[in-house]
């Protein structure tokens, strides 16, 4: 029988890798443990285990079911790290080869504020899956002191940012020491001299995340520097990725360790190019011969269809802040300069940097493939559009971290064992013969439990507001459209609300009730993103639609994931072309989530690729391919479109029952979307896309 010390070791182990974080048998152990909840505690199991007397200990031990499971978690856990037989291997994967990514974020648990939103969110899956698949690979980001911000909602729908500390020391990393038991200190050269950069190492199942901290730095700006997500001002975001960029790679080289990849997630990153020519220019070549031989190593991923979305620094900011490692390169800064700009683009341009390194460019999605070579076209003059070298690779999100308990538990027994790794179209096929009831008490299962975390979090709301929680007016039976996404104007948050009798008549019916959830961050800084909050939030409290929408504050992970496997349709409503990819529609699908939304990002590709692949339909389009129309007009006619779908097609297919209570229709269109959707937009199929990208396996070997 386990002892205490021996429950309390194991108990650690399990907290400080990250993988019970898509791993739900640790998960729950886990969060069971929290005194007094596992929100109270941040999400944090490190702080949890911390917080466990020792009597608390000595019953646990005494309690021969739970430390069974305990000890059968650690030894899934043990299994799990020590596997030969991974997806890399079982391919010929080379294990001197390594990959290496470097990512401004990476959503890697909810007590972990080290991203800020879809970036973060895909570079955390993009481990996971590494993780999953065995590959040999390493992230690399910075240790932000402050998160980017929590998100209160008051009572008239102004948005407060709330701090979002990391205190490193109660969380599940460890610092990076040297040979000495010291911390590993590496330097970065800047226009204000050098800074001293330390790092915090994370598990994150059988990957390992470097964090990069500025935080022991004698000089009080330097430490200021890794501080604030996003949170800083132009020349704060120049010093983050010089140390990003050109600390991460010192890291790895102090750490003994030789990538033979370099994968930029976004231009945020792309300084590590700048460090990758110094090994071949100290060693004699020409600036040209070492861009020539960098860009076999670089892989760069661009997200941002938006013009002004991309990393600008004016000429005087970039000459101070590049000169010292220009000069370490033994390059004058205008040279460096040229491989940053080009025609149109003056100013130092992160983007352009990355994809003069880079030997491999890509946006996210077909159409951001598209639209991505378009934007770039002007630095290749003379080249067709269609040869500007950015390619695509689709997005996609780990399936085993966002399909909820209640499919997964029947997916699991209809795909069988290892069914979260499956990403083949026929092993989804059984998906077919699925058992239509047994799928739908499964999503009134998962509708149930998020219409409880609604209510939950509207009624933590009310009382620190002082006022009545209006989320007694939610019904777990109720069809329920979710919209939860970052607050950009583009995103068009009201555009269903855009004729609010018309929808008052859809989410008030008698007979068909319909509510709308709809939780998602504006930036501090975005006034146009917080005034959508309000004018949605005072929609709540319109009479006329009856308590039928809510907004949940605070959208994180956790929320994300319950919305996504418990609403019945998930909203999105961008202006085509501006959502690069979009994933949390993907992870809705996998749910069996019916997808409504305008033809963009993945769900442009989803509906021209797979369509013929369902039997009944997996989603809705809303709107046509326009681009480049005038607002207005594009507006109007979406929202028409969206209501009418909403009327004609999802409103009565959902209420369509025969006479066990199943909508037959509804639930064929569950299966297309679970059966059809899920391996084409798992990240496992898109780290496979990359790991040929990166060289790790012959692509002839790979799949
Ligand atoms: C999945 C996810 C995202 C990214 O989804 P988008 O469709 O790009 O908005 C952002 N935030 C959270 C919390 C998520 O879970």
């Amino acid at each position: 029988m386990a002892d205490a010390p021996t429950l309390r070791s194991d108990l650690d182990r399990l907290a400080r890798n990250l993988r019970w974080f898509w791993h739900e048998p640790a998960r729950q152990i886990l969060a069971e443990l929290a005194e007094p909840s596992w929100d109270a505690v941040g999400r944090n199991p490190v702080a949890i285990v911390a917080g466990l007397s020792d009597a608390r200990l000595e019953e646990l031990a005494a309690d021969p079911q739970r430390a069974e499971r305990i000890a059968a978690a650690v030894r899934d856990l043990d299994e799990y790290l020590g596997a030969s037989d991974t997806w890399f291997d079982r391919h010929g994967g080379d294990r001197d080869r390594l990959a290496v990514y470097l990512s401004a974020e990476f959503a890697l648990a909810d007590c972990l504020h080290t991203y800020s939103g879809g970036l973060g969110v895909l570079a955390g899956d993009h481990v996971r899956s590494a993780s999953d698949l065995g590959l040999p690979f390493i992230g690399v980001s910075l240790a932000y002191d402050d998160g980017y911000f929590q998100q209160r909602i008051g009572a008239d729908g102004t948005q407060v940012a709330e701090p979002a500390p990391n205190r490193w020391e109660d969380l599940p990393v460890a610092p990076v020491l040297d040979a000495d038991g010291q911390r590993l200190t590496v330097e970065v050269e800047t226009g204000d001299g050098v800074v001293q950069v330390t790092a915090w190492s994370i598990e994150v199942g059988r990957v390992r995340v470097y964090l990069l901290d500025t935080g022991t730095d004698p000089v009080p700006a330097h430490r200021a520097i890794t501080a604030p997500l996003y949170g800083g001002d132009n020349e704060t975001r120049l010093l983050q990725e010089l140390v990003l960029g050109v600390g991460g790679v010192r890291l790895l080289a102090a750490l003994g360790l030789h990538p033979t990849v370099l994968h930029l997630n976004e231009g945020h990153a792309a300084f590590a190019g700048l460090e990758r020519l110094r090994a071949r220019l100290t060693a004699g070549a020409t600036l040209a011969e070492a861009v020539e031989d960098a860009r076999t190593e670089l892989v760069f991923t661009t997200h941002t269809p938006v013009p002004a979305g991309h990393d600008r620094f004016p000429h005087h900011l970039a000459a101070r802040h590049l000169a010292p490692l220009a000069e370490r390169l033994g390059v004058p800064f205008e040279r460096l300069l040229e491989l940053a700009t080009g025609e149109g683009e003056p100013d130092w341009n992160q983007t352009v940097l990355a994809l003069h390194l880079a030997g491999r460019s890509n946006g996210v999605a077909r159409l951001h493939g598209r639209v991505s070579r378009e934007m770039w076209h002007r630095l290749w003059p003379g080249t067709p559009v269609e040869d500007v070298p950015i390619g695509h690779v689709t997005n996609g999100v780990h399936v085993e971290r966002w399909v909820g308990p209640e499919v997964a538990r029947l997916v699991a027994r209809q795909v069988g064992p290892g069914w979260e790794h499956r990403f083949e179209a026929d092993a989804w096929e059984p998906i077919r013969d699925l058992d239509a009831a047994a799928l739908w008490a499964a999503r009134a299962a998962a509708r149930h439990r998020l219409i409880a975390v609604a209510q939950d979090r509207l009624a933590a709301q009310a009382e620190r507001l002082g006022t009545v929680a209006d989320g007694a007016g939610l019904d777990p039976d109720a069809l329920t459209i979710a919209f939860a996404r970052r607050f950009a104007t583009y995103k068009r948050a009201t555009l269903i609300a855009r004729d609010v009798d018309r929808l008052a008549r859809l989410l008030t019916h008698p007979d068909r009730p319909v509510q709308l959830l709809i939780a998602g961050k504006a930036h501090p800084a975005d006034r146009p993103g917080q005034q959508l909050i309000r004018e949605l939030v005072a929609l709540t409290h319109d009479p006329r639609v009856e308590g039928r929408i809510a907004f949940l504050e605070g959208y994180d992970l956790e929320l994300g994931a319950a919305l996504t496997a418990g609403a019945d349709v998930w909203l999105n409503n961008p202006l085509r072309p501006l959502e690069a990819s979009g994933t949390s529609g993907m992870k809705a699908a996998m749910n069996g989530v019916l997808n409504l939304s305008v033809l963009d990002g993945w769900w442009d590709e989803a509906v021209s690729d797979f369509a013929d692949q369902a039997e009944v339909g997996f989603g809705w389009a809303v709107g046509g391919t326009a681009e480049d129309r005038d607002r207005t007009t594009q507006d109007a006619e979406d929202a028409a479109a969206l209501y009418a779908i909403l009327e004609d097609e999802v409103v009565p297919t959902f209420h369509d029952r025969d006479a066990a209570g199943v909508p037959q229709r509804w639930v064929a269109m569950m299966k297309d979307s679970i059966r059809v959707l899920t391996p084409p937009f798992s990240t496992h199929r898109m780290v496979v896309d990359y790991v040929e990208r990166y060289g790790l396996i012959t692509p002839a070997l790979a799949r």
